[in-house]
């Protein structure tokens, strides 16, 4: 089977101010904390003066570093997952700040979808109804639900490994008596703990969640029609180890086989189309 080539252009300007709110939305949040960090080490000087550690003071540094963790804790739950504990209560709350990037992106997988089938000249069933009530539809509103549940704990998971890292970084400087403003460089600096990890980590996962939207509504919305199988439609571009053009050379696909092969990477502009 012949590899399409995608209007790669539909899928790709689609998609890409999604993906630049969602990411921009990383960086402001994960630039916050950088300073929170920053001002906390260098201006409140919570480290202390003197960072000279000898065998004695080694319970002081574990206390410091501890409460220093337990502060950072507190500040991603604020500015990066938004989790609000109520006292007393076990259930952790979130407002779900990226559900409306999923939201946007999974949309546009559904009008891609609609556009495939009117170009096959399948009438859709529902031309006239509004993108809103589709994704109100038990499948949709199932498949979303999934979807920013995903990306929440796809964010904790991304400050928990930076949080690993940013301990080990902290111990260390301790240890070894660095100057406070050197830890904070190492932490919240241009090619810190928090930019080239966190947020390093937080800008794919915008990129690669929009996308995943995206193709699990045009995925959905053609089971709606009936659809069975689909083609893999490349999207062109930077690829590594050719895994898109020869994922699409193996089209087609049934639908429960197509289900996440793509996005095949974090660049990945690869879309599904309908096949009848
Ligand atoms: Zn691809």
């Amino acid at each position: 089977m012949p590899i399409l080539l995608a209007e790669n252009a539909v899928k790709g300007t689609n998609l890409t101010p999604v993906i630049n709110q969602y990411m921009g939305e990383m960086d402001a949040r994960f630039g916050w904390l950088a300073k929170q960090v920053r001002e906390k080490i260098v201006d409140d000087e919570f480290l202390g003066g003197s960072l000279v550690t000898n065998a004695y003071d080694y319970p002081l540094q574990t206390e410091k570093l501890e409460g220093f963790m337990k502060w950072l804790a507190a500040q991603e739950d604020e500015g990066i997952l938004e989790i609000i504990r109520y006292e007393g209560r076990a259930t952790v709350v979130h407002t779900g700040w990226q559900d409306i990037y999923v939201k946007r992106g999974y949309s546009k997988g559904i009008v891609w979808a609609e556009k495939k089938m009117d170009e096959l000249g399948i009438a859709p069933p529902e031309t006239d109804v509004a993108i809103g009530a589709v994704l109100g539809g038990p499948v949709h509103a199932d498949a979303l639900g999934m979807m920013y549940l995903r990306n929440f704990t796809e964010l904790k998971g991304i400050t928990a490994a930076m949080d690993q890292k940013i301990s080990r970084v902290l111990a260390d400087g301790m240890m070894q008596g660095k100057n406070p403003r050197a830890i904070a460089t190492d932490l919240a600096g241009r090619n810190g703990v928090i930019k080239k990890l966190g947020l390093q980590r937080a800008r794919t996962l915008a990129r690669t969640e929009t996308a995943r939207a995206f193709d699990e509504a045009s995925l959905n919305r053609y089971v709606d029609y009936k659809v069975e199988e689909v083609d893999w439609i490349y999207g062109g571009g930077p690829c590594p180890s050719n895994v898109c053009p020869d994922g699409a050379a193996g089209s087609p696909y049934k639908i429960e086989d197509a289900r996440g092969l793509i996005p095949a990477h974090p660049n990945c502009t690869c879309a599904w189309g309908p096949v009848v």
